[in-house]
């Protein structure tokens, strides 16, 4: 008799309990959100003309996650900004001095190890590091530091070893045969190291390159097996130590007669002992970056690269085995409401627009 008498009081107090640490959870976590990763994109010295753009790209796509706040670390010599000056200041940094050749920056010293992950813009000839940024960036990827390579990024520093290692694989840039070994899936669908002699970085014609995922991974989960890019250039022959390293993705350079066949890697993981690693070659240019696919593999690649995990969703945009999908860019004013305010596109064009080569 006496336990059903208290059974109700008890229920009613448990649940009371209940709904007040709820409650609580709930305050608390409105109070305290999550911090954001911090992201740095470092840049200055890149052959394609787009990079100030590119970065301004990149970074408003990983600060419109909400994950994410991103710095600007850029080398006080520049090379070739002039076609998309007006996008300097908005990274935020220094416009620079702009040099006819690339030149090293003596003074060029970010913090890496102050960031989750640090996503590179160089590219093809830009001058070295000092030796103590070399050896303090070897050391972040090596003590767990997240890395992302984009496009020609991968043709920066043939020389130096750890950088191929990080990289994995890449073209152009002084790389010989000794550089490392091809990788690349044949017809039949089986990946090849191959060693022999050979040229190191090319790409055909730019196009809607047809997208193939490979390997089950948090950056590819949930993407059409088969997808298309934006106009972009296939990078191929690409070479390098390719250890520790996943092939994400391929696509094939169908342009050149001499590529028949090979399906080049587009999208990679690697390890480089604690450090994670994401290399994308897609990016030639400004259309190339407006790709949905490319923006959903790149946020998606930064998440994982700073945190091992990848929670940014497949968007409904996402592109498909016949359809290509882009999103014109326009620029986020800083300071308007949830940075929703943009400047108009200079091609007038609308968002959301199919892009076509
Ligand atoms: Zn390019």
């Amino acid at each position: 008799m006496t336990s059903i008498l208290f059974r109700p009081t008890f229920t009613l107090a448990t649940l009371l309990l209940v709904v007040v640490f709820a409650a609580s959870q709930s305050n608390a976590q409105k109070t305290e959100p999550e911090p954001k990763l911090k992201a740095l994109i470092i840049d200055g010295q890149n052959n394609h003309p787009v990079w100030p753009k590119s970065t301004v790209m990149m970074k408003q796509y990983l600060e419109e996650t909400g994950l994410f706040e991103v710095s600007v670390a850029r080398t006080k010599f520049t090379w070739r900004s002039k076609r998309e000056k007006d996008y300097l200041p908005f990274a935020g940094v220094a416009v620079g001095e702009e040099l006819p050749k690339p030149k090293t920056d003596p003074d060029f010293a970010p913090a890496f190890k102050d960031y989750d992950v640090v996503i590179s813009n160089f590219g093809n000839a830009a001058a070295d590091w000092p030796e103590a940024t070399r050896t303090a960036f070897e050391l972040y990827v090596a003590h767990g530091g997240g890395f992302v390579t984009v496009h020609a990024a991968d043709n920066s520093f043939g020389d130096w070893l750890e950088y191929n290692k990080i990289i994995g694989l890449g073209g152009w840039g002084g790389r010989t045969t000794k550089t490392g070994t091809y990788l690349y899936y044949d017809k039949e669908g089986k990946l090849i190291r191959d060693d022999g002699p050979g040229k190191v970085g090319a790409h055909g014609a730019q196009h809607n390159i047809s997208i193939v995922v490979r390997a089950e991974h948090p950056i590819t989960a949930g993407l059409p097996e088969n997808w298309l890019s934006a106009k972009d250039e296939c990078y191929s022959f690409l070479r390098g130590p390719a250890e520790n390293i996943t092939v994400l993705a391929t696509g094939q350079n169908n342009t050149r007669k001499s590529s028949a066949g090979r399906h080049e890697p587009l999208l990679m993981v690697l390890r480089y002992a604690q450090g994670r690693i994401f290399h994308t070659t897609l990016g030639h240019d400004s259309y190339s970056f407006e790709g949905v696919g490319f923006i959903t593999t790149f946020t998606r690649g930064c998440q994982w690269a700073a945190t091992g995990a990848v929670t940014l969703p497949v968007p409904e945009d996402f592109p498909t085995h016949d359809k290509p999908s882009s999103r014109t860019f326009s620029r986020a004013i800083e300071g308007s409401e949830d940075g929703a305010e943009r400047e108009r596109s200079e091609k007038a064009g609308d968002n959301g627009s199919q892009k076509k080569d």
